[in-house]
């Protein structure tokens, strides 16, 4: 029997331990004798990394690292977060999504099944860590753009705490990916011996809502006040309804997405130079993304000083059957029918090209999964109806971006404001080096649960998410505005986090959710000093280990 060893190293084997912390820990003699600094280790990383020629490679080395050296592994990606954050999540963790089970190597997560209802308190309790702050739960069933993966949707909890952490300063060990096996609909994993997922069917709606109501109850009895992310369901409307009043609990798919296109959306009305009121938006996608992100806009028009009712006729969605109208036939699923048109026939719009020619839109948004989708004729009319159209491709992964960077920059003649939710590469136009911005959702999801966690909110409200997008949108510096961003630079993107943070620690605060006393009292300066003292910081954490092992040992008897 081999023995319970906790999924995640604190660092014990980081070469940058003085001896007496090496001794301290039995590791003296196993680590080669030289003490590095980090920047050493991190020179020995970047080399080891750059020697891997696929992405894949890449993401499994980090994978490595992480659990190895964690702290090592955070400086790492602090410090080249541009770099790295596409190695550790969206393009690459989708390949190893689907490649989980055949690279399996060790457990980064917890993974909890049907069959362990009416008894998942006992599973949690098997989690190493005792100070959980934060989790990210899938059910695997619609993994990116890639459908149900089953368990192999690990790589989404795990990849999204890490930026959580990275990005927001939450401490490693505060944070739990959380894996609900329910049977998958995916047959090649049910027929590949390989898979390590339950190889049934999946559960039934009614089935997992009961499982999840467990999860949820578990979940607070172990770690009270704990943040639940949901991530990547299929249906995830349910779930948010039932216990988005009841638990501090948010799903980055509906309200990180609505979030953070909002956040580029309001930078790009504002340099666009056309009032909301005159703004038209057509939407490809009526998913939960799509619906998630129009809902979010509506609240910003009506900020603008739209009513609800004008503020909802500013947009056109357009699903795989056509323009969604009322008149269309067929039973809408419930999150289609806000948006539901009453005054087209549905007849004539079945195209995306033909909706369109209808709106003449101002504003065009992609949330289809289909690659491709915004033609260069289709982008290209934009560019005639439109001093600087907004053009939001935001399918992941690239493959499935409706449009490319480029595209959109020629057939627009270099005006379009874009944002995608995949990276393009910045390109040459006309002598001038253009960089596209990516609506990914980083830019937010750190912040909002960093905000949340430190309010200790008792619920996520709306306005705390809202609170979220206009403080990214206010996030960019004077040079960013100057070159026309829509989103400030990766680079920076701890810095975006603790002034997301604050803002939702304010709304949180005005909505009467927050339970830490202290922060009703804080101007900016303040809270802004309190959240930052509060983060995590890699590149301390090893001078921390060797303070407590001083101590410790100080405290021994002679
Ligand atoms: P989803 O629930 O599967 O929704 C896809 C939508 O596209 C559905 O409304 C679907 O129509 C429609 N569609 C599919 N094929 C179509 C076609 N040929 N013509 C017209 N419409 C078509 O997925 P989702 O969760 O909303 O996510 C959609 C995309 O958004 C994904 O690629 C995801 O990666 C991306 N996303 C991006 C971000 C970001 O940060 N940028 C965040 C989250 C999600 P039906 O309703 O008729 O099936
Ligand atoms: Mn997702």
């Amino acid at each position: 029997m081999s023995v319970a060893h906790p999924p995640r190293a604190t660092g014990d084997f980081d070469t940058t331990n003085s001896s007496a912390v090496r001794r301290y820990n039995r590791t003296y003699g196993l680590i080669p004798p030289t003490v590095d600094s980090q920047e050493v280790q991190m020179k020995r990383c970047l080399m080891q990394l750059s020697r891997k020629e696929k992405s894949i490679e890449k993401y499994l080395y980090l994978s490595g690292l992480r659990n190895s050296n964690v702290h090592l592994f955070y400086r790492l990606v602090t410090q080249h977060v541009k770099a790295i954050a596409p190695l550790i999540y969206t393009p690459t963790v989708g390949e190893a999504c689907i490649q989980w089970s055949s690279n399996y190597v060790q457990p980064e997560g917890l993974y909890i099944s049907y069959e362990d209802r009416g008894h998942i308190g006992s599973v949690l309790h098997n989690w190493p860590e005792k100070n959980v702050e934060i989790t990210v739960v899938t059910d695997g069933s619609r993994i990116l753009g890639l459908g149900d993966l089953g368990i192999n949707g690990m790589g989404i909890p795990v990849g999204k705490l890490a930026l959580y952490t990275a990005c927001a300063g939450i401490r490693p060990d505060a944070t739990l990916p959380l894996m609900l096996d329910l049977g998958t609909g995916n047959q090649h994993f049910i027929n590949d011996p390989l898979y390590m997922g339950t190889k049934k069917p999946r559960v039934s709606e009614e089935e997992s809502l009961e499982f999840m109501d467990e999860l949820m109850q578990a979940l607070h009895q172990k770690w009270p006040g704990i943040v639940v992310q949901f991530e990547d369901f299929k249906n995830p409307f349910p779930a948010l309804e039932k216990y988005g009043p009841r638990y501090t609990c948010f799903n980055d798919d509906i309200q990180g997405t609505g979030a953070v296109v909002l956040g580029g959306i309001i930078s790009a009305v504002k340099q666009s130079g056309r009032p909301a009121k005159d703004q038209r938006a057509v939407f490809l996608g009526a998913g939960s993304a799509g619906v998630g992100v129009a809902k979010q806009i509506v609240a910003y028009f009506m900020r603008e000083g739209l009513t609800e009712e004008e503020a909802k006729r500013c947009f056109w969605l357009v699903d795989s059957k056509g323009l969604v109208t009322n008149d269309r036939g067929d039973k809408l699923p419930d999150h289609k029918v806000y948006f539901s048109r009453d005054d087209n026939n549905a007849e004539q719009y079945k195209t995306l090209e033909e909706v369109a020619d209808l709106v003449k839109p101002t504003i065009l948004m992609g949330l289809s999964t289909i690659g491709g989708a915004f033609t260069p004729k289709l982008l290209t009319k934009m560019g005639q109806w439109n001093e600087k159209p907004i053009i939001f491709p935001l399918s992941n992964p690239s493959a499935n971006s409706e449009c490319t960077f480029e595209d959109a920059i020629k057939c627009t003649d270099g005006r379009a404001l874009f944002a995608s939710g995949s990276p393009f590469g910045p390109i040459e136009y006309q002598g001038q080096t253009l960089t596209p911005g990516q609506g990914n959702n980083m830019y937010v999801f750190p912040g909002i649960g960093l905000g949340a966690i430190l309010s200790k909110a008792t619920i996520v409200t709306q306005s705390m998410i809202y609170a979220s997008a206009l403080a990214l949108s206010k996030s960019l510096t004077k040079s960013e505005e100057a070159q026309d961003w829509l989103y400030p630079e990766i680079a920076r993107i701890r810095d975006v986090s603790v002034k997301v943070a604050m803002e939702v620690i304010k709304a949180a605060e005005e909505a009467g959710v927050a339970r830490e006393p202290h922060i009703k009292m804080m101007g900016d300066d303040e809270l802004e000093k309190w959240v930052r003292s509060k983060m995590y910081e890699p590149a301390t954490e090893t001078a921390r280990v060797e303070d407590e092992v001083r101590d410790l040992l100080m405290d021994l008897p002679k």
